[in-house]
């Protein structure tokens, strides 16, 4: 096993009814802030809720962050935030909110253009404390410290990451999310599954613990995600994904073990480019990035052939091919179609990714640092 810090400090409140328990969370006289997105919330009632539990509290709003956030429209929340001395944020929605809240709270006290956190990686040096009431089971964001942001001038999908925009505390109740409509119910399958992957399908490193716990991450949306797509309203259906998807990307697995990435980078510039949906893009690149790297993460594929999908017989090489086979028979299952032609895109946009990738430094990614822009190419070949 690696060598790992482990350190996660958001407290979670899991269950119906927990948005009335926010206004202990936050301190009494904060001048609080509800960031949201397109209205979602007024439609599902959850902005409701969330307002009658900060009755008589100092609270602004600011709403219309969009998916994939906009760094343009999240600057405005910025100038806001300044121009009131709004000290506390509390992001109600899907990642995109929370996403989008966290770098507002970095963005606020950070002196120079925020961009450059993700375009130069400056430091964090300090944020606003935030919280999230999350209606969307995806990103792992409500427990981490990952944002991805959009600049939609150019066209550009960054992540930073920084211990200080953990969110103080996230709400997760699995009935704020009965309203979601298949297909974001299946991105967030797919997105909880990808984020598991691409910290479990690398090379063996000894840890079976943070193995065994990956699997069972996974074959749990094998089991649930189905169900939850078959019957929206069953609450403890709908439970078990929100908290498999929280745990899938908040640090647990992740720790002493190697990290890969491939996909989700790639990912970026594709919805970056092209619009699509964060999840489609996961669907599109994994089953292509674990065929195109098959030698060198061949155990893994094995257990996960194994362990995950039941697969005995056969030889090696069949196990694994089905094993790969099944993952993205798996992403269809949930509704994510798992092809680039299927989302209206060709292979033209090979020489956009590669052009992206090698301005943003993304030229030696995965575990074993090792896929480079021609790998990445013989990928993006495959996902056609
Ligand atoms: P999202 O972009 O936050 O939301 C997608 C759509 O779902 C929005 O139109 C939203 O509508 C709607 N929605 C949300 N909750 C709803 C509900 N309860 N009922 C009905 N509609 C609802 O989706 P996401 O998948 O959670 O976030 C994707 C973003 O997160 C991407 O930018 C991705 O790159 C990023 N990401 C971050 C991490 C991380 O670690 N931080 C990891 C993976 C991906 P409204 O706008 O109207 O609310
Ligand atoms: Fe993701």
């Amino acid at each position: 096993m690696e060598n790992f810090v482990f350190y996660n400090p958001v407290k979670i409140l899991f269950g119906k009814g927990q948005i009335a328990n926010i206004g202990t969370e936050i301190p009494p006289d904060a001048k609080i802030l509800i960031t949201y997105g397109g209205g979602s919330i007024k439609a599902n009632g959850v902005y409701d809720q969330v307002k009658s539990a900060l009755a008589g509290r100092n609270v602004f709003e600011f709403g219309g962050i969009e998916p994939n956030p906009h760094l343009e429209t999240l600057m405005q929340a910025v100038e806001l935030i300044r121009k009131e001395g709004i000290d506390f944020l509390l992001a109600v929605g899907g990642g995109s909110v929370a996403d989008g809240t966290k770098f507002i709270a970095a963005a606020v006290p950070f002196i120079g253009d925020p961009w450059d956190i993700l375009a130069k990686g400056a430091p964090v040096t300090a944020a606003l404390p935030m919280g999230v009431v999350l209606t969307l089971p995806a990103t792992g964001s409500e427990m981490n410290t990952n944002a991805v942001i959009t600049k939609w001038e150019t066209q550009e999908k960054l992540y930073f990451a920084s211990p200080l925009v953990f969110p103080k505390f996230s709400v997760l109740d699995p009935e704020t999310t009965f309203s979601l409509p298949p297909r974001q119910v299946g991105n967030g399958i797919v997105d909880a599954f990808t984020h598991v992957m691409e910290q479990y399908l690398t090379y063996p490193v000894n840890a079976p613990l943070q193995d065994r716990m990956a699997e069972s991450i996974l074959k749990t949306l094998i089991s649930e995600g189905p169900k939850t797509l078959a019957n929206p309203t069953d609450y403890d259906t709908r439970a078990n994904l929100v908290w498999s998807a929280t745990m899938a990307l908040n640090g647990l697995i992740a720790a002493g073990v190697p990290q890969d990435w491939t996909t989700h980078m790639i990912g970026h510039e594709l919805t970056a480019l092209h619009g699509l949906d964060h999840a489609q893009t996961l669907a599109v690149v994994l089953p292509s990035t674990l065929t195109i790297k098959r030698d060198r993460k061949w155990q893994k594929l094995l257990q996960y052939a194994d362990r995950v999908w039941d697969l005995v017989g056969g030889s090696e090489e069949e196990r694994v091919n089905t094993a790969i086979s099944k993952t993205r028979d798996f992403f269809e299952s949930v509704g994510v179609r798992t092809h680039l032609s299927d989302y209206g895109v060709g292979l033209e946009t090979i020489p956009a990714v590669i052009e992206n990738l090698e301005k943003h430094g993304m030229t030696a990614l995965g575990e074993n640092k090792d896929v480079n822009l021609e790998v990445v190419e013989q990928i993006l070949a495959l996902c056609a």
